[in-house]
């Protein structure tokens, strides 16, 4: 199996082959033509088996491939539950997007938000971001989810250890409906589930 029979684009080949990735891992494999597909995901995934390609990557393929407004609305969403990982996805997005005509950003808390203000100014078709500092961005009427397509909770499971479950439903509760959700997590307690089926619309289940 390679990642141009998975379905992806050329530009997105050659950036993971700058990579130095000869093959989709098995997540990947599972997951990438499904998210192409536009279904929605429940994903088992440890940290390690290449999760992160494996949503980032069709989501950039996706974002490529529609056409935005000039302005460019923020139309993919990625949650995580520490800054750490927020800019470790992001760096993921840059390099993955190396090729693509797609605008990126990433927003956390414990810094001002002066520098992130700016970037988002300027328009941003995917943004990742940690869940108090997104709505006290979108607070300050800087970020609008009114054109979000695509939602990505990423260790779904350390969001709810952290407490982030009423930000979580805020945010989600502030976006169109009618959109594709990703949710990935390395463990499945009640309290997922639970958070999962609020989210999710008849998701493809995936196991690393
Ligand atoms: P993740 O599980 O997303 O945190 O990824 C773990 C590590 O695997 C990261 O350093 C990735 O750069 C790397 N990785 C992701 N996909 C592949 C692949 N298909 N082949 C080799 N390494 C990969």
């Amino acid at each position: 199996m390679t990642f141009r029979d998975l379905g992806l684009s050329n530009a997105l080949q050659k950036a993971v082959k700058e990579k130095g990735y000869t093959k989709p891992s098995p997540i990947q494999e599972k997951a990438i033509p499904v998210i192409l597909e536009g279904r929605d995901v429940l994903a088992s995934a440890q940290t390690g088996t290449g999760k992160t390609a494996g949503f980032t990557l069709p989501v950039l393929q996706y974002l490529a491939e529609t056409k935005h407004p000039k302005y460019r609305p923020i139309r993919a969403l990625i949650l995580t539950p520490t800054r750490e990982l927020a800019a470790q996805v992001h760096e993921n997005v840059r390099e993955y997007g190396a090729h693509l005509n797609v605008k990126s950003a990433v927003i956390f808390g414990g810094v001002k938000p002066a520098a992130q203000i700016a970037v988002l100014r300027k328009g941003v078709d995917i943004l990742i971001a940690t869940p108090g500092r997104l709505l006290d961005l979108h607070d300050r009427q800087v970020v609008s989810f009114k054109r979000i397509n695509v939602f990505v909770l990423d260790e779904a499971d350390r969001m709810l250890d952290m407490g982030f479950v009423r930000d979580i439903n805020k945010i989600i509760s502030l976006m169109p409906h009618k959109r594709q959700n990703l949710l990935f997590s390395a463990t499945f307690s009640k309290d997922i589930k639970k958070l999962a089926q609020g989210i999710l619309r008849k998701p493809v289940a995936i196991e690393a």
